[in-house]
C-alpha cells in the first residue's frame, strides 16, 4: 500500500536527475514501506520535531510524515535534491522545512522546538563526527531525546560494544554514559541503491536525564580518548602523563594499574574520571 500520494522514488529519481555522488556518501533508501519502519524506530512521532540530516530524494523524509511528525526540519547539502524535497513540503503543508546547509556548519537546535528526535540514514562520511557533537553538548540534557541513526554496521557495533569486546572505546564509553543505546535494526547492502560494500545498522539513543555515574565529560572523555589510544597497553603506561602519580589515582579509583581500557567498565571509567579530577 502506498504510504502517501507522492510519486515513486524511482521516478522521483528520474524526474529530478539525482544520480548517486560518492562524495556526498549518498546511497538512497528508495522501499517507502522500509523508511516508515526505520522512522517507527524512533517511537512516537506525534508532538515532536524531527531533526533529518540528509534526506536526499526524501524517502526518510516521507516515511517520518506518514508516521505523523509534528514537524520535520531536513538539512540537505546538495542543491539538486531541493525541487524533489519541494514537492514533499507542498504535500505535507507546514510540516516539512528543507534548508540547503552543511549539517556541520549549522547550529539546528534553533530550527527546532522540544521535544526533538533526531532521525537519519547519516552520509558515512560525516555520521560519526555528527554523533560525538550530539553526544558532547555543553549541558546536559541535549536539545534532543532520541537519536535514531543509520550506520554502517560496524560503527554501529561500536556504539553498543560492551567491555572485553574488540569493538569496544572511546564511542561506546561517550554513547552509554548519559543514553541508553540499542541496535534496532540491521540492513543488507541491497536494501539500498547503490548498494554500499558494507551492511548497515540502526541505532537508536535514547538520553538519560543523568549520566549513570557522576564524571566531569571533559576529564572523562579526555581518560578514555588517552586509555584507548594506545588500547593494548597498560593503564599505567597509556596514562601517563595525565597525572605524575595517575598510578595511585587508578588504584584509589578501584581498578588494577595493570589493567587495559577494554577492561574497564563505564563506572571503572566514572571512578578514574573522578580521581583524575581529583585534587
Ligand atoms: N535520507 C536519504 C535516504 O535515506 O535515501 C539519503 C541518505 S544518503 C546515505 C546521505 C545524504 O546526506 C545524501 O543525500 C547527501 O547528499 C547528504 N549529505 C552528505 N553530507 C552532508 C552534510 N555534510 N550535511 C547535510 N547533508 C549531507
Amino acid at each position: 500500500m502506498a504510504i502517501d500520494s507522492l510519486p515513486p522514488l524511482r521516478d522521483v529519481i528520474t524526474t529530478h536527475d539525482l544520480r548517486a555522488k560518492k562524495s556526498l556518501g549518498q546511497n538512497f533508501l528508495l522501499d517507502l514501506n522500509l523508511t516508515s519502519k526505520i522512522a517507527r524506530q524512533a517511537g512516537d512521532l506525534t508532538g515532536h520535531d524531527i531533526l533529518e540530516i540528509g534526506p536526499g530524494p526524501g524517502g526518510l523524509t516521507r516515511g517520518l510524515l506518514a508516521e505523523g511528525a509534528r514537524r520535520v526540519v531536513a538539512l540537505e547539502k546538495d542543491a539538486r535534491c531541493m525541487p524533489a524535497l519541494s514537492e514533499i513540503s507542498d504535500a505535507y503543508p507546514g510540516q516539512l522545512q528543507v534548508l540547503n546547509q552543511d549539517a556541520l556548519t549549522l547550529d539546528h537546535a534553533e530550527y527546532l522546538t522540544a521535544p526533538v528526535r533526531v532521525v537519519a540514514n547519516l552520509p558515512y562520511n560525516v555520521g560519526t563526527e555528527l554523533l560525538v557533537r550530539w553526544l558532547t553538548p555543553k549541558d546536559w540534557p541535549p536539545f534532543w531525546d532520541t537519536l535514531t541513526l543509520m550506520f554502517q554496521k560496524e560503527v554501529a557495533q561500536r556504539i553498543v560494544a560492551t567491555p572485553g569486546s574488540k569493538a569496544y572505546g572511546r564511542l561506546a564509553i561517550l554513547a552509554q554514559w548519559r543514553c541508553d543505546a540499542r541496535i534496532a535494526m540491521t540492513l543488507p547492502p541491497e536494501a539500498f541503491s547503490p548498494p554500499p560494500k558494507i551492511h548497515s545498522a540502526v541505532v537508536h539513543l535514547t538520553a538519560l536525564p543523568a549520566p549513570k555515574f557522576p564524571a566531569d565529560a571533559k576529564i572523562l572523555s579526555q581518560t578514555v580518548a588517552q586509555a584507548f589510544n594506545q588500547r593494548r597497553k597498560m593503564l599505567r603506561a597509556s596514562l601517563k602523563g595525565l597525572r605524575p602519580d595517575i598510578e595511585d589515582r587508578i588504584v584509589a579509583a578501584g581498578l588494577k594499574p595493570t589493567s587495559r581500557a577494554e577492561e574497564i567498565s563505564l563506572e571503572g571509567f566514572c571512578a578514574l574520571a573522578r580521581q583524575v579530577a581529583a585534587d
